[in-house]
């Protein structure tokens, strides 16, 4: 069952994606009457065929969904394509949804998960907020052009499904304590794709379309895991939740490969002996893969660190987010921080 379910969400999560060098050009030259939402960087590796087609653009789309609702009475066109990282993908997957226009994704970098599922998170008065879900119409993953920006930004990605160290025993731990249903043949599943990304870290480092045809491959193994799974939560735990938390804290928006790394490695400090694998093993992954993700570099203070993770346990029962560790941890769930932790997050 498990494995026909993963053959399934496989075959519908790639049905609308065209892996091909040179196909955004292609896509491009071929269609009229789209609107273009996207960002500086990526338009400009695009600016020839956007001057010469006269697409309407929407630059910088906000996150904000009230914003966002201001603008959907500019799309006149009957596609809209998304050209650029998870912002983009997001703001261009509800203009969709509200206009009910045809939606083409090309991402600029594989930086989130958010390319390739349907899931739309945007923020609503500056807290995460999910207005529904919007399948693309086409996704084109274009090596030549994903490459043309920094190569970091799509090995950030990999964090993105890396959550699943912290994720996987976060589920695990839900279902000891508080009787969650899992999916064993997802954890396991899970933890055996774990390792073959921890063993592949020298074909992503490279930078060249193999790499970007492997990270498509991990990201399409994962997500079609949690579709035979039945669950978002492999992908999706502590790390994330210490995440949208220290937006709040710290009032601004972190780039997602960057941020992630680094509370999934908090949360396998704090999951400790239950940890599927140790934040030092993870930690040299992200180094060798030249990933930027310390406290320090990402401006987040002793101060504001302290105060995530005193107000972590608080933060996820007020939103109602998933039990995890940080509803499990006796330090956490009485709001004192371990100043070991905070020492070794610094050390970074
Ligand atoms: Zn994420």
């Amino acid at each position: 069952m498990f494995g026909i379910m993963k053959r399934l969400a496989r075959y519908y999560l790639s049905r609308p994606v065209l892996l091909k060098s040179g196909a955004v050009e292609n896509w491009l030259r071929d269609h009229e009457n789209v609107t273009i939402v996207t960002s500086p960087a990526p338009r400009s590796c695009l600016e020839s065929i956007i001057m010469e087609k006269r697409f309407p653009i929407i630059m910088d789309p906000p996150i904000e969904v009230l914003a966002l609702d201001k603008i959907v009475h500019e799309i006149k066109t009957s596609w809209i394509a998304g050209i650029g990282a998870g912002r983009v993908m997001d703001a261009s997957k509800y203009l969709a949804l509200r206009t009910k226009c045809k939606l083409c994704l090309i991402p600029s970098a594989l930086s989130t998960t958010s390319w390739l599922n349907m899931a739309i998170a945007l923020r609503k008065n500056n807290i995460l907020f999910f207005p529904g879900a919007r399948h693309a119409t086409a996704t084109i993953v274009d090596p030549d052009f994903i490459l043309k920006a920094p190569i970091t930004l799509t090995l950030g990605g990999l964090a993105d499904i890396l959550a699943s160290c912290s994720a996987i025993t976060d589920w695990e731990i839900a279902e000891e304590k508080t009787g969650e249903k899992v999916s064993r043949r997802g954890i396991v599943a899970f933890k055996n794709l774990i390792e073959k990304i921890l063993d592949q870290q020298d074909i992503y480092k490279q930078g060249t379309p193999d790499s970007i045809n492997l990270v498509y491959e991990t990201f399409l193994e994962a997500l079609a895991l949690c579709g035979a799974s039945f669950s978002g939560r492999p992908v999706e735990g502590s790390e994330h939740f210490l995440f949208y938390l220290a937006e709040e804290t710290c009032q601004k928006r972190f780039v997602h490969g960057e941020i992630i790394p680094l509370m999934t490695l908090v949360a396998l400090y704090l999951q400790d002996a239950r940890a599927f694998i140790k934040p030092e093993r993870l930690r040299e992954f992200f180094d060798g893969l030249d990933l930027k993700y310390s406290p320090s570099y990402l401006g987040i203070g002793r101060d504001e660190m302290d105060r995530i993770l005193a107000n972590a346990s608080k933060f996820t029962t007020m939103r109602k987010l998933e039990y995890t560790i940080l509803n499990d941890d006796p330090g956490i769930r009485k709001g004192t921080v371990n100043p070991d932790l905070l020492d070794w997050l610094y050390a970074l």
